[in-house]
């Protein structure tokens, strides 16, 4: 999956490290990415080639021995490196620089949406120590944001509940059930919840898979399998404009490129490596 790196090693401790010139530098510009990109092969500016100001760089991460910052000021296009969508993450290798371009721009969106206090509307101030961003007037505590959510993978004998998106253009693509977790409920509340809303479903035997950060949309991905619970007559919500339908290994039409926590949960059920519990 995407955030599977190894053997690359990444390292998330926040420490008000100073920047040096060999030092990656990732600017974000409306969910765009200051790069070079040729050949489906992606890399980023150092700060040397960038030439900013150490003082405007904001500290993130390390992979392996390479430091990575976050451009605070808006930064104009140069020779070699231009803005890019973050999607092109997807598909761009390697998966290390893919990997680091997705993160950085979830923290890049909570840095530019914790600048104010939203308790008393003062602007807030880094911390230190955390990585943090603290009220001076208030003392308001703001951590990165992660919202939870779930994939789940409903069994009914020798198939698999997929959906795909009715209304949008090309999307034969299917899916499995997926949704945020809602405040007050626990993850398998969750899962019971998503499931009954987009098919009108109930389920059993839930089985954690895995977990995956997901931060194209700022997720952390929780895996469930389960099997359907009495009754497996789809009862489709408008709502979410989907239909849902019953699958066996051999009818999924599922191209899985070892990106998402959904495509290697669908790879393992077309394997048949994900069965019915007796
Ligand atoms: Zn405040």
């Amino acid at each position: 999956m995407i955030h599977d790196i190894a053997p690359h090693t990444y390292d998330n401790q926040y420490a008000p490290h100073t920047p040096r010139d060999e030092d990656i530098v990732l600017a974000y510009r409306k969910g765009e990415i200051l790069c070079n990109y040729e050949d489906d092969v992606l890399s980023f500016p150092t700060l040397l080639q960038l030439g900013a100001s150490a003082d405007t760089l904001t500290y993130l991460f390390t992979i392996d021995q390479t430091r990575y910052f976050l451009a605070g000021v808006e930064v104009d296009p140069f020779a070699g490196f231009a803005y890019r969508p973050v999607s092109l993450a997807r598909t761009a290798m390697p998966r290390v620089a893919s990997f680091a371009a997705i993160t950085g721009h979830q923290l890049s969106v909570w840095y530019r949406d914790s600048r104010f206090c939203g308790r008393c509307g003062t602007p807030t101030v880094h911390d230190g120590v955390e990585r943090m961003m603290r009220c001076p007037n208030c003392g308001s505590m703001i951590f990165p944001r992660i919202s939870p959510a779930v994939i789940v993978g409903v069994l009914n004998g020798d198939r698999i509940l997929m959906t795909r998106y009715a209304n949008r253009p090309g999307a034969k693509r299917s899916a499995l059930i997926a949704g945020f977790a809602e405040i007050g409920e626990s993850i398998e509340q969750t899962v019971r919840r998503e499931v009954m809303e987009e098919v009108g479903l109930r389920v059993k035997n839930l089985r954690y898979y895995k977990s995956q950060p997901w931060s194209f949309t700022g997720c952390l991905l929780m895996g469930f399998w389960c099997e359907v619970d009495g009754d497996d007559t789809i009862h489709v919500d408008g709502r979410e404009l989907a239909e849902g339908v019953w699958l066996t290994r051999e009818e999924i039409d599922w191209d899985d490129i070892g990106l998402s926590l959904t495509g290697e949960m669908t790879q393992r059920f077309r394997d048949g490596l994900a069965r019915v519990e007796e």
